[in-house]
């Protein structure tokens, strides 16, 4: 606190990341990274960009990037904004599109930077409870009376389980007069992407980033779809705030990320076939695994509290990540699929701990 905070600072309570401590040794499995290297094609456009050229500012419009990214989904440069990682393109978006006088919807279980963004614009929210299977009810967003705008990822964090296309379909169709966003961060792990329906429905917004499938979370680039309408009022939020905020470097990665697809591909096979077998794993040792769509799983164990469990795991040099709430997720761990390797780690980290009980009752 200080005399020399503005009022709105004093009303915030800021998102906090999971950690990102610097030991050594550490299997790092709680802020949902990539455990593989980006592509070489990348690594060698950004090394590209290291030259005197920094001097120069970089294309305030980035449109070589948009466009490349624009191929990628098959629609128009000016369906396409840019931006320093999705976090920043959602804090636009909650400006630009869902300040309104209704309540923002977003599920009760979900992205908990949403209700920070909320605060920070002043923007009333209302929280959808998921369904008892920790699915998202569409019904219940439509029925929940007037709303300013809707919001939730797909697939939906820390869930991990996606929401199928028709859903969104039958939400969008009965749900035209505010903007509806999808936020993708996890999609390219076997859900359906709604980037194909923004042709059709002037109202959605989809929201990506380059920072989990594409491995490249310390580029900073995130980016959203839309219809131009929608993708104007980003860019005069944008353009009021920074004009630059993707640099040289990002801007050359992020578009030769685009342009390997065939990298994604093989990157993405890895990860689920992973999850496949970390899912596995931790129901054979009694856990409850979420059907995951994503590059995490959410699982609890019925005779182990989470919190305790995540600290155990610390103590074996594995971090994954536990919310104390709601409540109702309290004993999950969110688990971030890292290498085999990684997994297998984790799967003998949790025998060595359930069999340290066993010996020595609580
Ligand atoms: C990771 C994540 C983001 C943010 O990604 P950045 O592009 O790194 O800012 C946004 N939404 C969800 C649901 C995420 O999990």
């Amino acid at each position: 606190m200080s005399p020399f905070w503005s009022p709105v600072v004093h009303g915030l309570t800021p998102y906090v990341p999971g950690e990102q401590p610097k030991i050594d040794g550490l299997i790092k499995l709680n802020t949902n990274e990539c455990p593989y290297a980006p592509s070489d094609k990348v690594l060698q456009a950004i090394a590209a960009q290291v030259t005197g050229d920094l001097r120069l500012y970089p294309d305030p419009q980035a449109s070589r990037l948009k466009a490349a990214i624009a191929g990628y989904h098959h629609l128009k440069p000016e369906q396409v904004f840019v931006g320093n990682g999705s976090d920043e393109v959602l804090a636009h978006a909650f400006m630009a599109l869902l300040q309104h006088e209704a309540p923002l919807l977003h599920p009760d279980i979900s992205y908990s930077f949403y209700p920070v963004y909320a605060r920070l614009y002043g923007i009333s929210t209302r929280e959808i409870a998921l369904r008892d299977d920790f699915s998202i009810a569409v019904d219940d967003f439509l029925q929940a009376g007037d709303n300013g705008g809707i919001i939730f990822p797909n697939p939906n964090a820390p869930t991990g389980m996606a929401l199928p296309l028709a859903e969104v379909e039958r939400l969008l169709a009965a749900n035209p007069h505010s903007v509806v966003v999808v936020d993708e961060a996890y999609v390219d792990f076997g859900a359906q992407t709604a980037a194909a329906l923004i042709d059709r429905h002037a109202q959605l917004l989809v929201v990506r980033t380059l920072s989990k499938a594409w491995a490249l979370a310390g580029l900073r680039v995130g980016y959203a779809l839309g219809h131009p309408a929608l993708i104007e009022a980003l860019s005069r939020v944008k353009d009021s705030f920074n004009s630059y905020p993707l640099d040289r470097l990002a801007l050359a990665g992020a578009e030769a990320a685009m342009g390997d697809a065939a990298w994604l591909a093989q990157t993405q096979a890895r990860i689920i076939d992973s999850r496949t077998r970390l899912a596995a794993g931790l129901q054979a040792r009694g856990f409850e695994v979420l059907p995951s769509q994503a590059n995490f799983v959410f699982a609890r164990h019925p005779a182990h509290d989470g919190a305790r469990l995540a600290a155990q795991l610390r103590e074996h040099r594995i971090l994954v990540r536990q919310f104390a709430r709601p409540q109702r997720i309290a004993d999950f761990l969110r688990i971030t699929i890292g290498t085999p390797e990684q997994c297998d780690a984790l799967l003998a980290a949790l025998d060595t701990l359930f069999a340290a009980q066993t010996q020595a009752p609580r």
